[in-house]
């Protein structure tokens, strides 16, 4: 049995804690948040993969896991079908995995106000040092804390995130505010809307208390819109008080003035039933989307996994999916090596040009959606064409494609 510290307490950290434990190991987890990390996610895209990592974590995977939609739909700005393809998927949300995943792991493991100020590592153990003073050591750390990893700052601190140039408003609408138009239209489907050089996209979730029955669900929207690094994104991340967050303005801060804006644009080039959605929503929030792209995620007896490791652009709808796979990788390399540098070693030979090819993937969805904007899709059959490309490329299953090294498709390159 090996000591691990795992630090950062969301999803990628709850899943490694978990299949860890569950082979036997001593496992610390350090979260930096005091209380419930609930309510900072929406919507997530499940794949065949995650539910094998909810599974590994010691996690009941079963119809209760979200919402499933069988069809993708694009809509005009009239409100009019564009394409329609079928793509079964099951959708859920961050707060139903967190709590499935937070349930299965031991309270007294679980550490919180534990912020990783400093690590250290000799040839037999690794040591980190907390705000608060508190010390630990264990024979391996795995660092799943987040895009801001401060442990990634202390080993590899020239991988920075990168801005991509654009935001996403999200938020989730209850499905009981919605016109039966809406409902009859949209509600059921993975959908989207095209507007030049800037994309939308919804799907049903769950809605409180994880209720999937009809009239109790939410549905989930995510729409990317350009935002100048300079000037726009300053303005977005800062609040009605003039405070400006420049690594993300939390959910309930986004100025009033922003949503207002957005609304007013919204009703004029998307789909009214998109329109209707964003009108009904009671607390949009905004992120700024970002690339993340290591070129070494492990150093000695420290591995860096989720997206401390590699964030792709939300397009590729796979964060979640790829953090559960890495936590995967991670345990089996333990198993068969012990929590030895060299298991570490074969995690990062494994999963290194994975996560690489994850977020070139990301980025040629994103560019695609930029590219709308210079090509003239408003001509109809290009938008259609435009349409069926992005809904079969869209959030899907891509483990063939990274499998056989093909993520981003050779036209591409
Ligand atoms: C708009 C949008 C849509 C998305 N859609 C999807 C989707 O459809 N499907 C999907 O799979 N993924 C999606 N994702 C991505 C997904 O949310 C993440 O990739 C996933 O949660 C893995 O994150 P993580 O656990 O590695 O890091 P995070 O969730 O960022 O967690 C990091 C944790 O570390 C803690 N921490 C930070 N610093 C320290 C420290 N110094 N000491 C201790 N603790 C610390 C933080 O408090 C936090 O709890 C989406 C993301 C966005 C922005």
């Amino acid at each position: 049995m090996a000591k691990i510290l795992v630090v950062g307490g969301s999803l990628g950290g709850l899943f490694v804690a978990n299949i860890l434990l569950r082979q036997g190991h001593d496992v610390t987890l350090l979260e930096k948040a005091t209380g419930s990390l609930d309510g900072r996610g929406a919507g997530i895209v499940t794949h065949d993969a995650l539910a094998q990592a909810l599974r590994a974590a010691g996690v009941i995977v079963d119809h209760t896991l979200g919402v499933p939609v069988t069809q993708r739909v694009t809509l005009g700005s009239d409100g009019q079908s564009l394409g329609e393809i079928e793509l079964p998927q099951i959708l859920t949300s961050w707060s139903r995995l967190y709590h499935m995943l937070k349930e299965a792991f031991p309270v007294g493991r679980y550490l919180q106000g534990k912020a990783v100020k400093a690590v250290s590592q000799d040839t037999l153990s690794v040591q980190v040092r907390c705000e608060d003073g508190s010390e630990y050591s264990g024979d391996l750390l795995i660092a799943s804390d987040g895009i801001r990893s401060g442990v990634r700052a202390q080993v590899a601190p020239q991988i920075q995130p990168e801005y991509a140039g654009y935001i996403a408003w999200r938020g989730v609408c209850d499905e009981a505010c919605l016109s039966q138009y809406t409902l009859d239209t949209l509600f059921d489907y993975f959908g989207f809307c095209l507007p030049n050089g800037e994309q939308m996209l919804g799907y049903p979730v769950a809605g409180s208390g994880n209720d999937t029955r009809p009239g109790k669900r939410r549905y989930n929207f995510v729409w990317y819109r350009p935002a100048s690094e300079n000037e726009e994104l300053v303005s977005l991340l800062t609040d009605d008080d003039g405070h400006y967050y420049p690594i993300g303005i939390p959910p309930l801060k986004v100025s009033w003035k922003h949503i207002a804006h957005m609304r007013t644009v919204a009703r004029e080039i998307l789909a009214p039933q998109y329109a209707e959605i964003l009108e009904k929503t009671a607390a949009p929030f905004l992120q700024a989307i970002y690339d993340v792209r290591s070129e070494q995620i492990v150093f000695g007896r420290i591995a860096l996994m989720g997206d401390a490791a590699f964030v792709g652009r939300p397009h590729v709808g796979m964060g979640v999916t790829k953090a559960g796979d890495e936590a995967m990788v991670i345990a089996k390399h333990i198993n068969n090596l012990g929590a030895t540098p060299d298991a570490l070693q074969a995690y990062s030979d494994e999963r290194l040009k994975l996560g690489q090819q994850v977020v070139a993937r990301a980025q040629y969805l994103g560019r695609y959606m930029q590219a709308q904007g210079s090509k003239g899709s408003r001509d109809a059959e290009n938008l259609k064409r435009n349409a069926g490309t992005v809904m079969a490329e869209t959030a899907i299953d891509i483990s063939d494609l990274l499998a056989q090294g093909r993520a981003v498709p050779e036209s591409a390159h």
